[in-house]
């Protein structure tokens, strides 16, 4: 039975007072969701302690990048391990805005991965082609390989720990959304990715990211491979984001 999810990623916004404010109606809201979705919240690091204080344990908390290493003399890093420690249960790996603005290579994504979930969290690897990457029809192709090279170094024991996010890069904080059947194709192309590589493919949820709001959620969540969503700006809001979770089908 996959996973399904709802995952904030706040990237790097919010505040101490958000936080509080945010997550305490968020986690008040999840407890009457029938649905069976997992939320999830991904502050900044600087506040996950806030994060799961508010969080109680009834919602789940993660981080938004991990460093490549598990301890030693990387200033400014955070190790999975840590990230563990501190209470978590996820952390995100490959976010486009990772691998554009800070230059995060399929190589480190991989490496990321795998001290993720060998370290007992769940990481969402995230995955999307760019507008050029789409329009010159080599979206599939680029989203494949990415899947390929970023989980080459899973072993077999830890998919279930594994969640792969579709992000199409040019829908991401643009308001533009992948159609549902879209969505639902490169999902499926993803699905099979993963089963020629050996993974438990029917297991593994795959979310859909970019754009995600509460008046295109239902139709993306209906889809038989999507199994839930990676939502920034939206999760910022939290009746919004609360929205977003309610539009899972119940027993999908
Ligand atoms: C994201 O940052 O992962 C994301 C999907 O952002 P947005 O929902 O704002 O497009």
């Amino acid at each position: 039975m996959r996973r399904k999810i709802v995952a904030g990623n706040w990237k790097m916004n919010g505040s101490k007072d958000l936080s509080e404010e945010l997550v305490g109606y968020v986690r008040s809201e999840a407890e009457s969701l029938d649905n069976g979705v997992e939320v999830v919240v991904i502050p900044p690091a600087i506040y996950v302690g806030d994060v799961l204080k508010q969080a109680q344990g009834q919602i789940s908390v993660g981080v938004q990048n991990v460093g490549q290493w598990q301890s030693g003399a990387y200033t400014g890093e955070i190790s999975s391990e840590m990230v563990r420690d501190a209470g978590c249960r996820y952390a995100l790996v490959g976010h486009s805005e990772r691998r554009q603005l800070f230059g995060e290579t399929d190589e480190a994504v991989a490496i990321k991965a795998s001290l993720v979930v060998s370290s007992g969290l769940s990481a969402i690897v995230c995955v999307g082609e760019t507008l050029e990457e789409r329009e010159s029809g080599r979206a599939e192709s680029v989203v494949s390989s990415q899947v390929r090279s970023g989980l080459s170094l899973i072993k077999q024991d830890d998919w279930h720990s594994i969640v792969v996010a579709y992000e199409p890069v040019w829908a991401i904080g643009t308001g533009k959304t992948a159609t549902s059947s879209d969505a639902q194709s490169m999902h499926a192309t993803i699905r099979g990715v993963l089963k020629s590589m050996g993974a438990p493919a029917e297991e593994i949820s795959l979310l859909y990211g970019g754009s995600v709001k509460a008046d295109n959620a239902a139709a993306l969540f209906a889809e038989p491979d999507i199994d839930g969503g990676l939502i920034g700006g939206a999760s910022l809001v939290a009746k919004d984001f609360i929205s977003i979770c309610r539009y899972f089908p119940a027993g999908a």
